[in-house]
């Protein structure tokens, strides 16, 4: 029987995880952000806490014992695929401690990259932080000044005065980026143009994926 976290794998909350509960595992582009359309290999964890009532991943929330993977064979394949980018998204990756997941990775020349939405404390070494906040759970406060890139995610129109009140506490260096919930891309992208030509501070985000119809 599934559970959104299995009582039983309680410890790989706070634990050093391995193995690891793991949706999907797949070679792609990556579809957003900066590293739009970058090869890259997709390490999709199971199990979120944050239950966003748009998620496109709700099938992620959940997850059972068939689905544990050990993180020495998902970064040995990730390194076959020939990429040298890994990108451990979600569910929520912050959810697990990615410590030796990472390390494996880094072993087998991997940079690893997080998408996250910062609700816990983030463990493990990672070299490219995207956080993109959600509204029923703000993030941690230190994750403002680690995230590499900021990436928004536009609903309505009020969500633009939600992206500068996060977007105060990130460094010079956090790339702002702003992209439409993929079933509002129609009423919001010309919004988000408008807010960026008059706010350059800002960058388009595109689910380049989405409209190539790759994973
Ligand atoms: S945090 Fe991500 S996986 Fe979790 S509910 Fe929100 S969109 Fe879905």
């Amino acid at each position: 029987m599934k559970s959104v976290l299995l009582k039983n794998e309680q410890k790989l909350l706070y634990g050093l995880a391995n193995p690891l509960p793991v949706m999907e595992h797949f070679y792609t582009l990556q579809g957003e952000g900066v590293y739009s359309g970058n090869p890259a290999y997709f390490i999709r964890l199971a199990g979120c806490d944050v239950g966003c009532h748009w998620c496109d991943v709700k099938e992620s929330w959940q997850y059972d014992e068939t689905q544990m993977q050990e993180v020495e064979i998902l970064a040995k394949t990730a390194s076959e695929s020939g990429t040298n980018i890994v990108v451990i998204t979600g569910g929520e990756p912050s959810i697990y401690d990615l410590s030796l997941l990472t390390q494996a990775c880094h072993r087998y020349g991997l940079r690893t990259h997080i998408e996250t939405a910062g609700v816990h404390p983030l463990k493990g070494a990672f070299d490219w932080v995207c956080l993109s906040p959600k509204k029923f759970i703000p993030p941690l406060q230190d994750y403002y000044a680690i995230a590499n890139e900021l990436k928004i995610i536009v609903y309505n129109k009020s969500d633009f005065h939600w992206a500068e009140q996060h977007a105060a506490p990130c460094s010079d260096k956090t790339t702002l980026l702003l992209q439409a919930e993929w079933g509002q891309k129609e009423k919001m992208y010309p919004l988000i143009t408008n807010y960026i030509l008059q706010n350059p501070q800002w960058k388009l985000s595109l689910q380049t994926h989405k409209y190539l119809e790759i994973p």
